[in-house]
């Protein structure tokens, strides 16, 4: 339950292993969105709505490893965000170990302590940490939007499949 009225923007895993080309965790359309993602940053930063990173940091026998290959092991450059996208004096950094940034993190408690009750939702993978996210904002009661140009899938398919699943089923605003 949301008391606040505030916007948050959400960065999720724009980290080295799956932008940089030839990481373990490679997304091939994650570099296209990283111009619009900047502009979202810096028009959040301007606005003083929260900018909060949310990010992938398993430990190295993380469980998940049985099903995606080794990435983003807490403390390695893998882990960290692009330079491009770098988190600022003031930005939020908030940890992960599953799909959902709500998972065993501190995500809800610092969305509650600083008012938010709408979320702004930029990065990767759309049908992945993306939806998954996104889903557990809206069984939290949280608004969302989802911005097109500033998410990316593995594929195609999978990325307009969970935009559609987030604006038809969730009821998340996609635009
Ligand atoms: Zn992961």
């Amino acid at each position: 339950m949301q008391a606040g009225s505030k916007t948050a923007l959400l960065v999720i895993d724009m980290l080295n292993d799956f932008i940089r080309e030839g990481s373990a965790t490679w997304v091939p359309d994650g570099e296209k969105i990283v111009p619009a993602v900047a502009r979202r940053i810096r028009k959040a930063r301007a606005a003083r709505d929260p900018v909060i990173y949310v990010c992938d940091a398993h430990d190295p026998d993380d469980e998940e490893f049985k099903l995606w290959p080794p990435h983003a092991v807490t403390g390695t450059p893998g882990a960290a965000v692009i330079d491009a996208l770098a988190p600022e004096p003031g930005d939020l950094v908030i940890n992960k170990k599953r799909f959902s940034g709500f998972y065993q993190s501190e995500l809800d408690g610092a969305l509650i302590a600083l008012g938010v009750s709408h979320l702004q939702v930029t990065g990767t993978v759309t049908n992945i940490c993306v939806l998954y996210t996104v889903a557990d904002a809206r069984a939290r009661g949280y608004e969302v939007t989802v911005f097109q140009d500033s998410v990316a899938g593995l594929d195609p398919e999978g990325h307009q499949f969970a935009l559609r699943q987030m604006e038809a089923v969730l009821g998340a605003t996609v635009r």
